[in-house]
């Protein structure tokens, strides 16, 4: 799928770093979590990849990622540890240097007084390790952090966006609420509406049909079916979804698209509210 005009990004990718990811020792909440917000603002996700802390397997997901997605997210690895090397691994892959950036500084001097206040750290100092969290490649923008020591990092390139944020999850939040999300959220102008309907039928493979017959009747609509169970009965929860411009038009799509479901099946579909 081509990308986007950046004015208006439409699709989003996540590099999820850190070796305890990839051992099983950290399970991956983070992309999931902002997988749901971006979505619900009308990105399409497009990838996920994870890889082990080394340059090189860093560079390779980024040029990828940055290759088919308008937004890039990479997740973990900007901490004061020698295994974090997000940003180093970013400079290498995008060509840039590597610099001391005084927002950066700033950012991280202010985190070490508060967090050394409050009794976390020893000593508000700003000693080698961290201030390696204040060096971004060249024409970074330093993203405010007021959870954790390393500040968030947004590079603007031609056709991409990239933000690197914390791994620690409450770290990811902070920044991604703060920073990410209105930076998008005045881009955006792409819509999305879904809603979560149940059928009685505990046969997917019969009412898959259906959803190929509507699909094709409505191509503007996205339908992704999952059987769920209900202590021994078991339903078919449906999602009927649909991006683009006009919020009415949209809504209006999915109606048709589960009418149409409904009348090929038989079966009433019913409304789920919260799943
Ligand atoms: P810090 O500045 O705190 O070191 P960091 O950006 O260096 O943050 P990492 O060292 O990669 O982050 O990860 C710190 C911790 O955050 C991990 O040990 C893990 O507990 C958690 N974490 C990392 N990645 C994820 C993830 N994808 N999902 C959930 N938790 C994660
Ligand atoms: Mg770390």
């Amino acid at each position: 799928m081509p990308k986007s005009d950046i004015h208006s990004p439409k699709s989003a990718g996540f590099v999820v770093i850190g070796n305890e990811v990839l051992d099983g020792i950290v399970l991956d909440t983070n992309s999931n979590w902002m997988e749901i917000r971006l979505t619900a603002l009308g990105l399409e996700m497009r990838m996920l990849v994870s890889v082990r802390d080394d340059l090189e397997e860093i560079g390779k997901a980024l040029r990828f990622a940055c290759d088919n997605c308008d937004v890039v997210i990479t997740t973990g690895g900007l901490g004061p540890t020698h295994d974090d090397m997000t940003l180093k691994a970013v400079a290498l892959a995008l060509g840039k240097e590597l610099r001391l950036d005084e927002e950066a500084m700033e950012i991280v001097e202010k985190q070490y007084k508060a967090l050394h206040a409050k009794g976390i750290v020893s000593t508000p100092e700003i000693t080698e390790s961290r201030r390696k969290m204040a060096v971004l490649p060249e024409g970074s923008t330093a993203l405010n952090n007021s959870v954790g020591g390393a500040p968030g990092v947004r590079i603007d390139l031609e056709g991409t966006t990239v933000f690197c944020l914390p791994g620690v999850p409450s770290e990811l939040m902070f920044i991604f609420e703060e920073s990410v999300l209105p930076w998008l959220k005045e881009r955006i102008s792409q819509k999305y509406y879904e809603t979560v309907v149940e059928f009685g039928t505990n046969d997917e493979s019969t009412f898959a049909p259906a959803i190929d017959t509507v699909m094709r009747e409505c191509p503007e609509v996205y339908i992704k079916s999952m059987p769920k169970t209900y202590g021994t009965a078991w339903t078919l929860r449906v999602w009927i979804s649909a991006r683009g411009n006009n919020a009415q038009h949209l809504r209006e799509k999915v109606e048709e698209a589960i009418r149409k479901l409904e009348e090929v099946t038989g079966i009433q579909a019913s409304l789920v509210d919260a799943y």
